[in-house]
């Protein structure tokens, strides 16, 4: 019997610019490779004037879908046929997934770490410190508060981006929760000091990213107490400073490769239908950011 030739591959990717520095493609295609997928992950550089002509090139391509990244996560919206429902509350699209003939925006950087989170703690009930307000924080912020989190304390510099997400999640998030979920808003200033009660404090600032790699987080350390998990969103290097001192202090610790993993797992999942190995994944990655 001659052997059945197929030399076509299945495509997802990464839409962004730039581009060129995103390990994505490392991570992803180390689990297609190890699962035996004949499919193929892009690294794609696309300017904010070519997405509306590069979604309509991955539906014509038969794309099983992509990753958005900067800056296109809230501008893709427009270009989708439905969005999910923590993505809808976000405002924001990290991972489009091709459905029958429809595109469907989703966000997997939060049900990353809510599932990381989850291998130590139910998120029920708990009470979570998050520093910062951006992307990554609203991310993680929805996606706890959807995962029944009892009270969300955001912690960030700028009234602004404090303000806009404190008002998301004590508006639209706490009537998706069934009014159940306490949050607020502390503004930044001098050392932070984390409150006994605290089940969970979280890194979703850009501080400690390469190469600012001992840059340190305005906490007063002495106030990280064993039993609190502490968890940054940082994947480069993975073990920054706050891991490092929380570690010190005894808490048990989760490391933003972690989330990264985690929301490529997800993604992998939803365009192949396949639950990717994080080991080999997360293998990758490290290979990539070395020792
Ligand atoms: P944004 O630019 O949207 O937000 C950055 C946040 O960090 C803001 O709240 C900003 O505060 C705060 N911040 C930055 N520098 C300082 C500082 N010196 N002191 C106090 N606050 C500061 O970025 P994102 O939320 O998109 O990304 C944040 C980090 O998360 C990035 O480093 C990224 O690598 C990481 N990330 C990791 C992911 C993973 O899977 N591991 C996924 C997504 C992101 P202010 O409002 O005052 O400016």
């Amino acid at each position: 019997m001659p052997k059945t030739l197929n030399f076509k591959q299945e495509l997802t990717g990464a839409f962004g610019q730039p581009i060129a520095e995103n390990p994505t493609q490392a991570m992803i295609e180390a689990a297609y490779r190890h699962h035996n997928l004949p499919w193929r992950y892009l690294s794609i550089e696309v300017a904010p004037q070519g997405l509306t002509a590069a979604v309509a090139g991955a539906r014509a391509m038969g794309f099983a879908g992509f990753n958005c990244t900067i800056p296109h996560k809230v501008a893709v919206i427009e270009h989708l046929d439905a969005v999910g429902e923590s993505a809808t509350l976000m405002g924001a699209v990290n991972c489009v997934v091709r459905r029958g003939d429809q595109l469907v925006g989703e966000n997997t950087d939060g049900k990353g770490f809510v599932q990381s989170l989850r291998k130590r703690i139910d998120p029920a009930g708990k009470r979570i410190v998050i520093f910062g307000a951006g992307g990554a924080a609203r991310a993680i912020s929805v996606e706890l508060a959807l995962a029944g989190a009892g009270e969300l304390t955001i912690v960030n510099r700028s009234a602004e981006r404090g303000e806009a997400l404190a008002s998301l999640l004590a508006g639209k998030v706490c009537g998706e929760t069934g009014g159940r979920l306490q949050s607020r808003l502390v503004r930044w200033e001098g050392d932070y000091e984390v409150p006994p009660e605290t089940d969970c404090v979280i890194n979703a600032t850009s501080i400690g990213l390469y190469p600012d790699v001992d840059a340190r987080i305005a906490l007063d350390i002495e106030s990280l107490r064993a039993g609190m998990l502490a968890a940054d969103v940082i994947p480069n290097p993975p073990r920054t400073r706050f891991i490092r001192d929380a570690q010190q202090r005894g808490c048990e610790v989760i490391d933003g490769l972690e989330m990264l993993v985690g929301q490529g797992v997800i993604g992998v999942e939803y365009w192949t239908g396949i639950k990717p190995d994080a080991e080999v994944m997360r293998a990758a990655l490290e290979d990539v950011f070395g020792p």
